[in-house]
């Protein structure tokens, strides 16, 4: 494809598909990245994350060639006023297989709707993926925060954020209010005077797909457990039927030796279930009893996969146990296809100050790597970025909780960690 604002490297080779059933990319040692830097305290943690993604790239025999494109502000600068989300920036991810970004401004109540939605809806990311792991010297408010090492699989296309909703006061609220209750019969449910109505569509497409690809992640990363969690007792015909369709995926697609699906496992604690040695355990929790048992018993979980409003939620507080926004990475994952960012989003507040720690982003990255199968470069991340940060450089929002941190800016604390990768090299 050609394009008309996209600087387009003049070297590296294109990522390619290989099987897009089977989830498989071939991955040149000098591929081309898209990059979009993102809002508020992107411009701030995008440069700096991609010093150190460079930096760990190079010392293990690869390059990266950045494509940068343009969402949000940027993309008004430079396409105009109402263009949010150029085309090309959607295409180039899509030609282009594995992308990162950083955060992208969405306002409340009015305005344009989530670009970062629109990017996983429309690239068909079904799944957003969060590993959540503790990194020595990291202040935390748990007692202890290294038993946390949990992967989040959160549906990232339908419930409640597939934007099927209508404004109080328009005519379609009114339409949809008379149907509802006149020939659905649910009369007198509703509160008279104005309201607003969405409507929260759970697939047996989505929820399996999800789920699948969390049980494929942890038969691949050797983990025991996979816990489907919903509100499946309250909201029986979508949060309900995730959780069954969930189940019947791991009851009639992996051989029992291999995948276990734990019967009864809402009501009855599982510790005396007989699970053959080896295979991983699918159970369901309801997501209220989840928040509290993911701080009061958390080694106990591994991976979860949920319906997209409990990820949104659940993925955040599992990110407070172990420091908070600044360091929780995310990725989101389609066929043959990957979109890293970070979790947290632009703190405007702290944009251009050279304060934000870019960790989330690195570590966003280092899922990224992951993906390409530069398991060498990945580990080389993780062990200069956890170097860095036990030795007390740090960026403002951990220096306020460490006794005797040293407080770095943005740029000198990614110059501190590409110093420890050249060292761990
Ligand atoms: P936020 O941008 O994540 O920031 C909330 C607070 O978290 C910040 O004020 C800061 O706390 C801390 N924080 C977040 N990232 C940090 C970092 N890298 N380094 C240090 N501290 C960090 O959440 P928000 O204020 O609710 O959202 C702002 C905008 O971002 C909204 O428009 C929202 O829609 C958007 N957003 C985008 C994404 C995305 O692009 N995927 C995700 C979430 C939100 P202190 O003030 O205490 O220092």
């Amino acid at each position: 494809m050609s394009y008309d604002k996209v600087e387009v490297p003049d070297s590296g080779q294109k990522i390619e598909v290989k099987d897009e059933e089977n989830d498989e990319i071939y991955v040149p040692d000098d591929p081309i990245i898209p990059i979009i830097h993102g809002d508020g305290i992107g411009q701030d943690v995008a440069p700096a994350a991609r010093k150190v993604l460079d930096a760990a790239a190079e010392a293990t025999g690869r390059n990266i060639s950045w494509m940068r494109l343009y969402a949000g502000q940027s993309a008004r600068d430079r396409y105009g006023e109402d263009v949010n989300l150029p085309d090309e920036t959607v295409e180039a991810i899509r030609e282009h297989r594995v992308a990162i970004k950083g955060p992208l401004t969405t306002p409340v109540g009015a305005g344009y709707r989530s670009l970062n939605v629109a990017l996983r809806q429309t690239l068909d990311l079904f799944a957003n993926v969060r590993p959540t792991y503790y990194l020595d010297g990291v202040p935390s408010p748990m007692k202890a925060p290294e038993e946390m090492d949990m992967v989040t699989f959160r549906e990232n296309t339908e419930d409640v954020y597939a934007g099927i909703e209508w404004e109080a006061g328009t005519d379609e609220v009114e339409q949809v209010r008379d149907f509802v209750e006149d020939e659905m019969d649910f009369d007198d449910v509703m509160h008279d005077g104005p309201i607003g109505i969405g409507i929260k569509p759970i697939s047996e497409k989505g929820s399996k797909r999800l789920v699948r690809r969390a049980i494929d992640y942890a038969i691949e990363h050797d983990r025991d457990k996979v816990t489907l969690v919903h509100k499946g007792n309250i909201m029986k015909f979508t949060e309900g039927q995730f959780g069954d369709w969930g189940m019947e995926v791991a009851d009639e697609e992996y051989p029992d030796d291999e995948v276990f699906a734990a019967p009864d496992s809402l009501w009855e604690e599982q510790d005396e279930v007989d699970i053959p040695e080896d295979a991983v355990m699918v159970e369901e929790r309801l997501a209220d009893a989840m928040l509290q048992w993911m701080q009061l018993r958390t080694d106990e979980f591994d991976v979860l996969a949920m319906p997209n409003l409990n990820g949104d939620y659940l993925s955040d507080a599992a990110g407070a146990q172990i420091g908070g926004l600044g360091i929780a990475p995310g990725g989101n994952f389609g066929k043959a296809r990957m979109l890293a960012e970070p979790v947290h989003g632009s703190a405007p507040k702290r944009a251009g100050q050279n304060m934000a720690n870019p960790t989330a982003l690195i570590l966003s990255g280092r899922l990224m790597f992951d993906y390409l199968g530069w398991d060498e470069a990945a580990d080389l991340l993780h062990d200069a970025v956890e170097e860095t940060i036990s030795s007390g450089k740090v960026t403002y929002d951990l220096e306020r909780q460490i006794e005797g941190g040293e407080k770095l800016g943005t740029d000198e604390y990614a110059d501190a960690i590409c110093e420890n990768i050249e060292r761990l090299a």
